[in-house]
């Protein structure tokens, strides 16, 4: 058995192939590219007793991802993380089986992790010594961290507006980091030119072809603690959309490994009502979304205005027969806030949204009576205490409680 049974790089788009075993970025033609598999092998050669035993981590799926050399492999242990039961606020919006996949557990505490591990992992193997992005924060802070640990330089480029504590992790991890007085779109371009200039090498959302790779394994995860059982809806916070592409990718290859059968969850894109160019586009029936003007929402990573995957994203949308759908930003705090309250669960904003999606489809009947339906979250509460406001009384020593 081979570690990896990565086999070439794909157009989604025009179907040009590219080799693998040196960096690419985009396809000629402006699309992302994606990694594929000798997946007839795997199906030969690859179960899933293989995964007994191993290591409670994403590398536990090592063959289906694209690192090839075990030595190469950055972790800190990520991956693996609870699928929580929420049955006391499942019942409450007449979704007993409410299921959160709780990625605030991760290194750096979010999802973004999964992927700076596999990108970061598969750059060190192929060389590269710098890699520059564009961030919304959480992004920024997972290279940095996972660049550092493989001794590769950072170059990243946020919005001033950037969760600060994502700032501190990319100072202390050694990043050359900048701010930037506008929105991640800004920063992208910023990255553009920069990295045309110096020839680094750009790690931006679906500009090399890896980091959806690390993403991809909350689907593998997802199905492998349903014991390989289906659930019928996973709801995620969707920006640049890699999850929810990457979650996409893996039941695809699931199914062609024939470890689950022809059923797939209805995947849901959830925005923000102040950036949600992709509900907009599958209101519309369309294909590809338009850049959304002066966005703004408190769940700041998902503050995206145009993805460069959103043909990616809506294809999982309507190739699985889910929705998408956007919350506002009071919704969405009071569902953070509810989560808190009655599950002990303090989630970021983005992973709370979903939430508030969930209400609202079992409302309308779109969820319906006795689904099983997981919410991704997608970071820790903690990453974001400007969320809440806490107006307490300050005692003085002698003073005593009432
Ligand atoms: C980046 C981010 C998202 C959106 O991620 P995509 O997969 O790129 O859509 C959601 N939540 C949090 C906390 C994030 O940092
Ligand atoms: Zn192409």
């Amino acid at each position: 058995m081979r570690y990896s049974y990565l086999s070439h790089l794909e157009c989604p788009k025009c179907r040009a192939t590219y080799q693998a075993d040196v960096p690419q970025q985009v396809c000629a033609c402006g699309s992302p590219l994606l990694a594929r598999y000798d997946l007839e092998a795997m199906r030969r050669e690859w179960s899933k007793d293989d995964l007994a035993g191993r290591p409670n981590t994403l590398w536990r799926y090592h063959e289906l991802l694209p690192v090839q050399e075990e030595q190469n492999v950055v972790s800190l242990g990520e991956g693996m993380t609870p699928l929580v039961p929420l049955a006391r606020i499942g019942e409450s919006i007449g979704v007993p089986r409410l299921y959160m996949k709780d990625e605030g557990l991760v290194p750096t505490g979010s999802f973004k992790a999964r992927g700076a591990a596999v990108g970061v992992s598969r750059a060190k193997e192929l060389g590269i010594q710098v890699v520059a992005m564009p961030t919304n924060g959480n992004a920024g802070a997972a290279w940095a961290t996972y660049a550092a640990r493989a001794g590769i330089r950072a170059v990243i480029v946020m919005p001033e507006d950037a969760p600060a504590i994502t700032r501190n992790e990319c100072a202390i991890a050694g990043a050359d980091l900048y701010l930037v007085d506008g929105l991640i779109s800004d920063a992208g371009a910023i990255v553009r030119r920069a990295v045309a200039e110096h020839g680094w090498f750009d790690a931006s959302t679906l500009k090399e072809p890896y980091r959806l790779e690390g993403k991809k394994t909350m689907g593998l995860e997802i199905l492998e603690q349903f014991g390989w059982e289906v659930p019928d809806v996973i709801l995620y916070p969707t920006g640049g959309g890699v999850g929810i592409i990457g979650i996409y990718k893996a039941l695809r290859e699931l199914q062609a490994l024939g470890w689950i059968g022809e059923k797939v969850p209805r995947l849901v894109c959830v925005q923000a009502s102040g950036c949600a160019p992709l509900v907009r586009a599958w209101e519309q029936g369309k294909t590809e979304s338009e850049f959304w003007e002066n966005a703004s929402t408190v769940a700041f990573g998902i503050t995206v205005p145009k993805a460069l995957g959103d043909f990616l994203v809506l294809e999982a949308v309507y190739q699985t027969e889910g929705c998408a759908i956007a919350i506002d930003d009071e919704e969405t705090l009071r569902a953070q806030a509810d989560l808190a309250r009655q599950e002990g669960a303090f989630i970021c904003p983005e992973g709370a949204a979903t939430l508030a999606a969930a209400r609202k489809l079992r409302e309308s009947g779109w969820i319906r009576d006795g689904e099983s339906v997981v919410l991704l979250n997608t970071g820790a509460g903690i990453k974001y205490p400007n969320t809440v406001s806490v107006d307490v009384p300050t005692l003085r020593p002698e003073d005593d409680l009432s």
